[in-house]
């Protein structure tokens, strides 16, 4: 399996910031990872013409349900396919909360992306009051169940494990923990999609940083990570795709 290092810049970014994208263009011109970036929608076209020929894939970060229609503000799949994107960010916990979208939601979303040839990169995780409370494999589970869109393969299909409380925090959930939580979700994959979940991409997020990037790539079934802050500085991303690439 080609692990994946993926980056959302989230509400971050300019045409200037491009340079960065060079930069990491530049410095991993054929690493032994696949390497993603989802800037905001407005910097996807830009963003996939400046890695025309690279390696690296652009994609977006949250897209609409329906094809078209009037829904303003929104952004289809197919119109992030147009624009050069090849995978979106479904169901990250800041559209959850700031949007209040619903694991339906989400995998309806996700069925969108997959229609117009998307790959969805769902998210999940718990709060930090699930955590206290025992429940993170139970709300992951039921995440998990809601959010991934029916017909989904190895090829269509990411898995983004993000604690809601490490995201942004510079806190981790400790090596143990996350691997426990990514052997539970292969296995509750595999009930749902069968052996091609031995296949789909795992990938850990949350305060994700190249001091502590060899060490949650050594844990089992981390796949790759989906890097937030880190990945605006081609220094840093580049660091977590080296690290990823020895993994
Ligand atoms: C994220 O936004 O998906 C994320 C993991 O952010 P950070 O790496 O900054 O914690």
């Amino acid at each position: 399996m080609q692990k994946l290092a993926a980056g959302n810049w989230k509400m971050n970014g300019s045409v200037a910031a491009l340079a960065e994208v060079r930069a990491i263009i530049a410095a991993h011109p054929s690493p032994a990872c696949d390497m993603l970036l989802c800037p905001p929608a407005t910097l996807v076209g830009p963003m996939a013409q400046t890695a025309k020929g690279s390696k690296l894939m652009v994609g977006g970060q949250d897209c609409h349900a329906k094809a078209s229609g009037a829904h303003t503000g929104d952004i289809s799949a197919a119109m992030l396919a147009e624009a050069g994107a090849t995978h979106v960010i479904l169901g990250h916990s800041e559209r959850r909360t700031d949007h209040a979208e619903t694991d339906a939601m989400v995998r309806a979303k996700a069925e969108a992306a997959l229609a117009a040839g998307l790959v969805a990169v769902v998210c999940i995780g718990e709060t930090e009051a699930e955590r206290n409370a025992g429940q993170t494999l139970a709300v992951i589970g039921r995440q998990l169940d809601g959010s991934i869109p029916a017909g989904a393969t190895a090829d269509t299909l990411v898995v983004a494990y993000e604690p809601v409380w490490a995201i942004g925090t510079g806190r981790t959930p400790t090596l143990t923990e996350i691997g426990e939580v990514h052997g539970f979700l292969r296995n509750r994959l595999k009930g749902l999609i069968g052996a091609a979940a031995m296949s789909v991409r795992l990938l850990y997020g949350g305060s994700v940083k190249p001091s502590n990037a060899d060490e949650i790539f050594a844990v089992p079934d981390v796949d790759g990570a989906l890097v937030g802050g880190a990945s605006l500085k081609a220094g840093d991303f580049g660091a977590i795709i080296a690290a990823l690439s020895a993994a």
